[in-house]
């Protein structure tokens, strides 16, 4: 265990750090990762921000994405940087097995790991732990981090919070989500006093599509999206051969699922996706439904009670319609 008198004497002094997220990175995940790192950096420390895999294009601007190493391109060096560091920061993650070879890497090392995030039921691989369930980011976390944690507002800067201002974004639906209390809108004027541009942040991260992922969504409303009304549950499935065809890459099918559930009264959708080596479950829901329960139970997966997700090894049809089938236990509650 690292306690925080003991955190704070060793952030004293210049230390390696490697901050780490999620399979996968979204808009918390880098924003939380890139916004602890530009604070780190200032403080002094050697920082470098390992992901286990790529992630979205329109996360690419973000201060200081050049400095991210990816983990499957650069494995050797990843490894030896973990190693070396001192601290090793979890961000928007719980669970070694959501970052690949990356965990046991991880797990294996010496330094003190540390875990910031707002997911349900952590494992118990760490030596210092930020984590609430009420936070409707990791990134909400990393500011209250260093603010109240660390007690370092002063050293705040325009980098950290465009960072966390887009991870908060991101996670919260554009602040429109019941986890965002008036606490994260506060943190959000804070940060916008402190040089976040919101209105670029939303456009940069929204307003960035291809038209390949336009026309890709387009097709997915038009030709894919099935509406189960005995069940209030809408389903999007994508072959990989519609992935081929429109051209899609790390992030065009993000939030797509969302389309799904906002159709009237729909509380549960369901966007199932043919990867090159599983097939991809997202699934949303609205009010108390528990998505991630159905992710945990018979897709190997977890989340939070409105987004959740999962993964299987059966073909793409199966999976649909194992989806399909588990949806009459969870009847009652889908029609309530
Ligand atoms: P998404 O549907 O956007 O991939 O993920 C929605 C939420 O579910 C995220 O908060 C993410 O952390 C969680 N999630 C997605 N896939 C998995 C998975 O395979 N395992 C676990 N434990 N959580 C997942
Ligand atoms: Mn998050």
């Amino acid at each position: 265990m690292l306690t925080l008198p003991e955190l704070k004497s060793l952030l004293a002094t210049p230390q390696k750090i490697v901050i780490t997220t999620h399979h996968k990175p979204d808009g918390d995940a880098m924003g939380s990762s890139l916004g602890l790192y530009a604070y780190l950096i200032q403080k002094g420390h050697h920082v470098k921000v390992i992901t286990p895999t790529d992630y979205p294009y329109f996360l690419h601007w973000l201060p200081n994405n050049s400095d991210v190493i990816i983990y499957t391109d650069n494995k050797e060096q990843s490894d030896e940087l973990v190693k070396d560091a001192a601290l090793i920061f979890c961000l928007d993650f719980n669970t070694l097995s959501r970052i690949n070879e990356l965990g046991e890497v991880i797990r294996a090392a010496d330094g003190y790991k540390l875990m910031i995030d707002h997911h349900l039921e952590p494992e118990d691989f760490d030596d210092y732990r930020h984590w609430s369930i009420n936070a409707c980011a990791a990134a909400q976390l990393v500011y209250d981090f260093i603010v109240n944690e660390l007690e370092d507002a002063a050293a705040m800067n325009k980098d950290i919070a465009t960072c966390l201002y887009t991870g908060i974004m991101t996670d919260s639906g554009s602040f429109r989500f019941p986890s965002a209390n008036s606490a994260v809108y506060r943190i959000g004027a804070d940060l916008i006093d402190l040089g976040a541009e919101h209105w670029k942040i939303h456009q940069l991260v929204y307003d960035n599509a291809t038209e390949n992922r336009l026309r890709f969504l387009g097709h997915c409303l038009t030709n894919k999206l099935e509406i189960l009304r005995e069940y209030n549950t809408a389903i999007i499935t994508v072959t990989a051969d519609e992935l081929k065809h429109f051209q899609i890459v790390t992030g065009d099918t993000e939030g797509i699922v969302n389309y799904a559930l906002s159709v009237n009264g729909i509380k549960l959708a369901a966007f199932i996706i043919e990867r090159s080596d599983k097939v991809k479950l997202s699934l949303r829901s609205t009010g108390d439904f528990p998505a991630n329960e159905i992710c945990k139970k018979y897709f190997g997966g977890g989340g939070h009670r409105n987004a959740a997700g999962g993964a299987s090894e059966k073909s793409l049809l199966d999976t649909t319609n194992e989806f399909k089938s588990i949806l009459a236990e969870y009847k009652t509650q889908l029609l309530q």
